[in-house]
């Protein structure tokens, strides 16, 4: 069994109707609104339209670092100080959405975020949550995880439940306009990723086929070399997020996003750009889609970073590779039940050498 968002709202202009979207579940005028929003919108509030009424809450959410599990309990420690909250609604990337989706959870769980990082603990529905993305890619709109970093126990994991899924979603693609090249490059790419992944594992699903290649058909459209962020591209890639991500809740990712987690792990580097730059080495286990990877990055004027790994000592290669081999799952899916055969810790090595 999976689930994912069953009610969206899409297109140009959608979050002007958000006030639609939470109808049933926040209607008195005494009835509180969390808004958890990206810190990029502090400044431009005025020119979102979001039905932010007196009683409601309106917190910014610092995406400098991806999320962690004292970032959220930071969050909800503020929220429980005041009156109860009967919806949340996130407006941001991945790193907005998860946050929203773990504090709802924590609203009426109770604990702390650390708690619930695993499989199956979320124990009660989180409070009515919407889901508003304005960057296109991670697919965390639609899927039943909220990736958390846990500096304490070195640990990248999400609260993976039915319960993190997000009730309803606005998916506008006005929002998407401000995003910078880059960016939008990286996370756009962490959907054909997912996809290329999914589609070239062992575990495979009817469903999770259907979306991955419909979404990866979208992303090819996108990042062909036309502006990418056009008006209509950005409308497509919103779509092939929310496709890419319903596809992983019915599948696994497969070598790129391990390489991507020991990345992040250990140099901290940030999810999206962190694939990217994995997949730009990926040669010998993507061949065709690495090619494919490299001229839609060169089309859209995209640099990857390289040189990531030059210099590190034996002890953060050492590190590195823990961090990669530990995704037991996803490893298992893309080389088999003998992944640490193929991925010896020189050959993980030597693979870091080449980012
Ligand atoms: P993000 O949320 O980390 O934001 C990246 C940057 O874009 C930030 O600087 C932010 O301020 C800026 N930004 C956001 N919206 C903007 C806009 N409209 N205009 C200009 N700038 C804007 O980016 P992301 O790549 O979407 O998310 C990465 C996070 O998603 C990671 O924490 C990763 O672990 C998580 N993730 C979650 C899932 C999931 O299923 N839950 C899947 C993949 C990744
Ligand atoms: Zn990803």
């Amino acid at each position: 069994m999976t689930k994912t968002v069953g009610e969206y709202l899409l297109g140009a202009g959608a979050v002007g109707h958000l006030g639609r979207v939470l109808a049933g579940h926040a209607d008195s005028p005494g009835d509180r609104v969390l808004y958890l929003v990206d810190h990029f919108f502090e400044d431009k509030i005025r020119a979102l339209p979001l039905p932010v009424k007196a009683a409601d809450m309106l917190l910014y959410v610092d995406t400098t670092d991806e999320p962690t599990t004292e970032s959220v309990d930071a969050l909800v420690a503020t929220v429980r100080a005041g009156q109860p909250v009967k919806a949340v609604v996130g407006v941001g990337g991945g790193s907005t959405l998860d946050t929203a989706k773990a504090v709802s959870n924590l609203l009426t769980n109770g604990g702390v975020a650390a708690d619930y990082q695993g499989w199956d603990l979320v124990r009660v529905p989180g409070v009515f949550k919407v889901g508003v993305p304005t960057v296109s890619g991670t697919g965390a709109e639609a899927s039943r995880t909220c990736v958390m970093m846990n500096h304490g126990k070195k640990l990248k994991l999400g609260m993976n439940s039915d319960y993190t899924v997000f009730d309803r979603l606005v998916l506008d693609p006005e929002l998407t306009a401000s995003v910078p090249a880059n960016q939008f490059f990286f996370t756009g790419m962490d959907t054909y990723i997912h996809c290329i992944e999914s589609l070239g594992g062992r575990y495979r699903h009817a469903f999770a086929d259907a979306c991955s290649e419909q979404a990866l058909r979208l992303c090819r459209q996108v990042f062909s070399g036309t502006d990418m962020r056009s008006a209509e591209n950005r409308e497509k890639l919103m779509v092939a997020s929310f496709l890419g991500g319903s596809a992983i809740g019915n599948s696994y990712v497969g070598v790129v996003h391990p390489f991507s987690a020991g990345l992040s792990m250990v140099l901290h580097t940030h999810h999206c750009v962190a694939n990217c730059i994995v997949m730009n080495v990926m040669d010998e286990f993507y061949p065709r889609e690495t090619e494919e990877f490299r001229r839609m990055a060169d089309a859209n004027g995209i640099r990857i970073p390289r040189g990531l790994c030059r210099g590190l000592s034996d002890e953060q290669y050492r590190a590195l590779y823990d961090a990669t081999i530990i995704h037991v799952k996803p490893l298992a899916n893309a080389l088999g039940e003998g992944f640490r055969d193929v991925l010896s810790l020189n050959k993980a090595a030597e693979v870091f050498q080449r980012m």
